[in-house]
């Protein structure tokens, strides 16, 4: 199926590795022009020489730098004229016990995983309705839908954003403008967060990391993790032309491990 999204520009935060990168590598694939971010420069300029093989006709640009600072959102957003497509992703708050969490901590969490889309989409989304087209997704987590223990300031903070998306994309000037807005919830997919989380873990229990990953791949009705390119493959089809009637949605891709109906 063609998306219908060639030529089109898309702004994918966090995208030199793991989830980000799939979704770039599915918007380059399909023709779409595509500015990446990440923090550090060499991971973000090898993944971009990959998606300029991948497809030699889209432009790839690069922008170094934490997308949860102003500063970091504002190279981004000067990288193209204008943006038909944002995916919105950074890295995980860490795990912990509220205890031991200051107010620091919270507002770090809210800044980057509330904030920092909230952001990103109130610099875009006009000019989206304006132009008749736009897709935003976010990458939330499954944690959204059935919270994560020791993921407490990734509960509460990707809970914040899911409770103003839901608002947002319903507002009539947006919907109607052909521009949707959806979360992608992650459930577990192999990527060097899901290994750094699983060695963390491991170490803390004295269990090998071999077993921790078995035992968490068990978990998972498909008896698998999830893979970025499949990731990556969904999101391009919530960016394609074709999607221009799902807005505000939850979408879990987790290999059925919600244990919900609904
Ligand atoms: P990853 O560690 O594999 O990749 C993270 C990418 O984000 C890297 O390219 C890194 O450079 C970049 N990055 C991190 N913080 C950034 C920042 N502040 N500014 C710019 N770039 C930044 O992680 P992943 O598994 O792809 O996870 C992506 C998101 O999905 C995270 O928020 C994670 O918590 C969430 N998530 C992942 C899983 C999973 O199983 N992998 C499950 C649920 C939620």
């Amino acid at each position: 199926m063609d998306l219908n999204i060639k030529g089109r520009w898309a702004l994918v935060c966090a995208a030199s590795k793991g989830l980000g990168k799939g979704c770039a590598q599915a918007l380059v694939a399909e023709g779409v022009n595509v500015v990446i971010t990440a923090r550090g420069s060499e991971a973000l300029e090898a993944t971009a020489q990959e998606l300029r093989t991948l497809n030699p006709d889209v432009t790839v640009k690069t922008v170094a730098g934490d997308i949860t600072t102003s500063e970091g959102r504002a190279a981004a957003l000067s990288a193209a004229p204008y943006f038909d497509i944002l995916i919105n992703n950074a890295g995980g708050p860490p795990p912990g016990d509220f205890r031991d969490w200051s107010r620091g901590d919270w507002v770090a969490a809210v800044d980057a995983n509330m904030l920092t889309p909230i952001e990103l989409i109130k610099a875009t989304v006009d000019g989206m309705t304006e132009r008749g087209f736009g897709r935003i997704v976010n990458i939330t987590s499954g944690a959204v839908k059935a919270p994560i223990d020791v993921l407490g300031l990734s509960n509460g903070a990707r809970s914040g954003l899911t409770g103003f998306i839901a608002g947002l994309a319903r507002q009539k000037r947006i919907a109607q403008g052909n521009v949707t807005i959806n979360n992608l919830l992650p459930g577990l997919f192999e990527t060097d967060r899901l290994r750094q989380s699983t060695k963390a873990a491991a170490d803390a229990q004295g269990k090998s990391y071999d077993t921790a990953l078995e035992a968490k791949r068990q978990q998972v009705p498909a008896g698998r993790f999830g893979t970025a390119e499949e990731f990556g493959a969904f999101c391009a089809f919530l960016c394609s032309a074709h999607a221009g009637y799902l807005t505000g949605q939850n979408v879990l891709l987790d290999g059925g491990s919600y244990p919900g109906t609904f």
